[in-house]
């Protein structure tokens, strides 16, 4: 989506806002002891789990009860094409309907190419949104609340992000769920003891648990370094991760003065890329580094998958730099990171 698509997205959600602000004067009603059965029609069964546990754990007076029978629900939640902004959004009933009426979350069930707000980690955001207007909850742009108006690339509410747009990177997402907010706001309807959950931030995908071994050569001449990486096992990575990065599964090499200190993406002290192709699982891969500082020099290799996730660790070796002898000859170039702009912002409704 483009800069301008994105800031329209953004406007269209804070009309939305406006627009639900003022339709809400009238206080939603809050369920009969908080207890609300439920029966699960959409086709996001992982999703509408986890976001009823998150509710159901939040230490607050309320409790979604799972039922078989739609006559026995109070609550269903079902697949539906008709949501206003496509998958990843949905809309769900304010509050208590009154007695012998049903309320209802509606959502779209999305394809491997609708990214991750329309797979489960982004799926779960939209689900316990919606569960949170059934409870009662109207949007709040106030910060960072499951009650903002939209969410950013399934990865969080929008303004749960930064600025920074690694933030809203695929591949992670944000699954303390509920903000201090949003606690607050259900514990004056319902009571109870809000718990905030921890940690905020959670893998969407496995991870490469260690990057390959790495061996090192150096030219005499030059004091360059070539280096030497075995490809490790990677877990397959979902169709809705995309693309970030390069594109392409491979590794990053970082060369840090002294002791292995290097962060992985970190541009300052990248000195080597190699991209796979078609080096197998257990195969080699042979690059020339750019020069690194002179003295003891620590060279960390950060494997990554085609979602530009890296390894849970790195491997490294320890080398004595000399510099670049000779300022005449070429360094290889690193390649340029391709960062496709992918912060889609996607109103919850
Ligand atoms: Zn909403």
């Amino acid at each position: 989506m483009s800069r301008v698509r994105v800031l329209l997205a953004l406007l269209v959600a804070v009309v939305l806002t406006a627009g639900l602000a003022s339709a809400a004067e009238a206080a939603p009603r809050k369920w009969p002891k908080g207890r609300i059965t439920y029966v699960d029609k959409s086709k996001d069964p992982d999703a509408v789990k986890l976001a009823v546990q998150v509710w159901n754990s939040s230490g607050l007076r309320i409790k979604f009860v799972k039922v078989r029978n739609v006559r026995k629900a109070r609550l269903v939640i079902q697949n539906t094409r008709r949501v206003p902004s496509g998958c990843g959004s949905g809309f769900g009933t304010l509050g208590y309907p009154g007695p012998g009426r049903k309320a209802y979350v509606s959502i779209l069930h999305g394809g491997d190419a609708d990214g991750q707000g329309c797979a489960w980690p982004g799926q779960t955001l939209v689900v316990a949104h919606e569960l949170g207007h059934v409870l009662g909850l109207n949007h709040n742009m106030s910060g960072c609340s499951l009650m903002n108006t939209s969410h950013t690339n399934g990865v969080a509410p929008t303004l749960c992000l930064g600025d920074d747009v690694d933030a809203s990177k695929p591949g992670r997402w944000y699954c303390r769920v509920l903000e201090k907010v949003d606690l607050r706001k259900v514990k004056r309807m319902y009571g109870g003891k809000p718990r905030l959950r921890e940690p905020e931030w959670c893998d969407a995908i496995e991870r490469i648990p260690a990057s390959g071994p790495v061996t090192v050569a150096q030219d005499p001449d030059t004091g360059w370094f070539t280096t030497t990486v075995t490809r490790a096992a990677e877990p397959a990575v979902p169709g809705w991760i995309g693309t970030w990065g390069y594109g392409e599964p491979g590794y990053e090499i970082h060369a840090t003065p002294a002791a292995c200190t290097a962060v992985p993406g970190d541009d300052s002290t990248q000195v080597g890329i190699g991209l796979w192709g078609d080096v197998p699982v257990g195969g080699t891969l042979t690059e020339d580094l750019q020069p690194v500082p002179a003295g003891p020099v620590c060279l960390s290799v950060w494997q990554f998958d085609r979602g530009y996730n890296f390894a849970l660790a790195p491997s490294t070796v320890m080398v004595t730099g000399t510099g670049a002898r000779d300022a005449s000859l070429r360094a290889p170039d690193l390649p340029p990171r391709a960062r496709p702009a992918v912060a889609v912002v996607t109103p919850f409704d």
